[in-house]
């Protein structure tokens, strides 16, 4: 089983982007308002995500790392409606197959909980108390460390840090109401409070995406036929050489679509952004039942029940606000 295990360790843990990936989103099932993140050597040496969210029982911790074991709901159909990221109940599993992890969680303010740490082929998780505040800690060091095959596919240090800011980033701008705090090698990256007024929303923004965009960004907010898009383009003056500073959430998530890409790049490209890249955080809302989701874990791919007309909706908002601007 443990062989099995690792094969199917491919399938989420890719990288310590996809670890911290699968981390944070069990602490967001838990309910976490804050979430600290501390990275040593772009993840590959150690990766600690702690949350404040509802906890583990005891006896449900050598259950979190057993393959299969999710306490969430499976039904794929409840899956949307309960808006769970997690369903599969195999990357703690999968990651602990190729890594040495320590989960510890406590489930009340007592500043008393339990731990079970698992180590590569050693299967035998071991229970033992340990203080730890209300909430969840999960500790992941020496990934791919049986796996070296595996561990020849990592990238330089900076290279993996750069995607678990990516993932970092991305997640962040889809959660205003989650304070989250990031550190590479003691030294502190992001430091974001909570807050969903405009305000705090574009501090986050501004922090995230770097003073620069904030300053060039119009604000928009539109709304025609039960779809809304609002969010914050920057103008033709701040395009940049490479398309790093591009969200795009559809009902919040994270998504990549040939529908949306397609039309976003055309409004962009109709107003002067010829040869560069437009930055932009952006949000379209619709009616849940007017699009479908991807349940795979890894991708973000929606499909639109009426593209043509999510198409033409972001195309005509995003040209008219830009054209208002256009010099
Ligand atoms: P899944 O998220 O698909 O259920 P995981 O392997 O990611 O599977 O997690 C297994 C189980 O461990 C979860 O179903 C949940 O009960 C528990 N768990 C994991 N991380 C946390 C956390 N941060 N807070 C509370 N419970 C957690
Ligand atoms: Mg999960």
């Amino acid at each position: 089983p443990r062989l099995a295990n690792q094969i199917a360790a491919g399938e989420v843990v890719e990288r310590p982007a996809s670890v911290i990936k699968e981390l944070l989103e069990n602490s967001l099932d838990a309910g976490a308002t804050r979430l600290d993140i501390d990275v040593e050597k772009g993840g590959i040496k150690r990766i600690k995500v702690r949350d404040n969210g509802k906890g583990i029982y005891r006896e449900d911790l050598p259950l979190a790392l057993a393959r299969h074991a999710t306490s969430k709901i499976y039904e794929l159909d409840d899956l949307e409606a309960v808006g769970t990221l997690g369903f599969r109940g195999e990357a703690l599993a999968s990651i602990s197959s190729v890594a040495r992890l320590e989960l510890t969680s406590s489930r009340d303010d007592s500043g008393k909980g339990w731990q079970v740490t698992a180590e590569g082929r050693d299967m035998e998780a071991q229970l033992q108390p340990a203080a730890h505040p209300r909430g969840t800690s999960v500790e992941v060091r020496d990934l791919f460390f049986n796996t070296p095959a595996r561990r020849k596919f990592l990238r330089t240090e900076k290279t993996e840090f750069g995607r678990i800011d990516e993932t970092v980033k991305r997640l962040a701008l889809s959660r205003f109401d989650v304070a989250i705090h990031l550190r590479h090698n003691g030294k502190g990256v992001h430091n974001l409070r909570a807050g969903e007024a405009r305000v705090e929303k574009e501090r986050r923004v501004a922090q995230v995406c770097g003073p620069a965009f904030m300053e060039n960004a119009l604000h928009i907010d539109m709304e025609r036929s039960g779809l809304r898009l609002w969010g914050w383009v920057a103008q033709p003056a701040f395009s940049r050489s490479q398309a790093d500073l591009q969200f795009f959430y559809v009902n919040g998530r994270a998504i990549r679509d040939r529908v949306v890409t397609h039309a976003v790049r055309q409004a962009f490209a109709d107003v002067l952004y010829h040869g560069r890249h437009p930055a932009f955080v952006l949000y379209l809302e619709l009616d849940p039942a007017s699009v479908d989701v991807n349940v795979h874990p890894t991708k973000h791919e929606v499909r639109f029940r009426d593209g043509r007309l999510v198409h033409d909706f972001l195309y005509s908002a995003l040209h008219r606000a830009l054209a208002d601007v256009r010099p």
